[in-house]
């Protein structure tokens, strides 16, 4: 959805310039139009873009996150496995939480 609304922005505009142009004198305006048009279509491109890649990289963090099963953890210094409710570690006593 998000990829085509850029796309229809850049189509939109090039129609709208490409008519200006056609029809002549008089249209500069919606010369212009069309030209804002089609900038708007690039930043959307490339807003799409960029926005796009950090999701990806969001999810891929979450993933790691989540892949835990079960909300279980791991003691960071002894790597006993804890229970979710774990303030302390069984084992060594290290603080977790
Ligand atoms: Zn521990």
């Amino acid at each position: 959805m998000a990829a085509l609304h850029w796309f229809v922005w850049l189509i939109a505009g090039i129609l709208v310039m490409w008519g200006a142009t056609w029809v002549g004198r008089g249209l500069e305006f919606f010369w212009w139009l069309g030209l804002s048009f089609v900038v708007i279509g690039i930043f959307k491109a490339l807003l799409a873009f960029v926005f796009r890649k950090s999701e990806t990289a969001a999810e891929q963090q979450l993933g790691k996150e989540f892949k835990v099963p079960g909300g279980v953890r791991y003691c960071p210094r002894c790597g006993s496995q804890l229970r979710i409710t774990d303030l302390f570690c069984g084992r060594c006593g290290t603080r977790v939480r």
